[in-house]
């Protein structure tokens, strides 16, 4: 039987080692490297250097969106002082939700999804619900997850030593470097 075709939101390589080896088994999996988030610019381009090479390892397209810091400083701006898991987390997971969404309806996609709810420092809770909303604007359908469950955070850990993947020490933005 043919595969779905799913577009999948990825914020780094060790994330989508896991993430994307686990997918790929029932979807047909494309990648959508979308984070202004990333501070500063030589952060960003390790990272999407890093998740490159797990593309290339694991067999999958890897889409690249344009990088826009000054967009994302001005949605998350008066949020600046919230801490981490907070409302500016909120529209930062939703900025990028929303481009993955369009992508995927513009691509022709069945199904979009996000690797972020890997991450224990992240809310699942809120991000599926974010999804169910792009992808009902959208007219997409949006795979809700939790993908720290099951031992998933430790497994992307492992996985991501045993292949030499970088992996950083904050989450992406000025504030959480700080
Ligand atoms: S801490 Fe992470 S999720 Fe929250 S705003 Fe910064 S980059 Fe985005």
């Amino acid at each position: 039987m043919k595969k779905r075709r799913m577009l999948v939101h990825v914020c780094c390589a060790p994330d989508a080692l896991y993430v994307m080896d686990l997918l790929k088994e029932d979807y047909d999996v494309s990648g959508f490297f979308c984070n202004p988030n990333i501070h500063p610019e030589e952060e960003y381009r390790l990272r999407l250097e890093e998740t490159q090479k797990v593309a290339q390892t694991l067999g999958f397209d890897l889409i690249e969106d344009e990088y826009d810091p000054e967009n994302w400083f001005d949605l998350t701006e008066k949020f600046k002082d919230e801490p981490e898991k907070g409302r500016r987390c909120d529209v930062c997971y939703a900025m990028r939700l929303e481009r993955t969404a369009q992508m995927a309806a513009d691509g022709g996609f069945d199904v979009f999804t996000t690797v972020m709810s890997l991450s224990p420092w992240k809310k699942s809770k809120v991000m599926n619900r974010i999804g169910r909303m792009f992808a009902k604007r959208y007219g997409i359908d949006f795979f809700e997850a939790d993908f720290k469950k099951k031992d998933g955070f430790k497994k992307s850990v492992d996985l991501s030593k045993q292949h030499k993947i970088y992996r950083q020490d904050y989450c992406g933005c000025i504030y959480s470097k700080r």
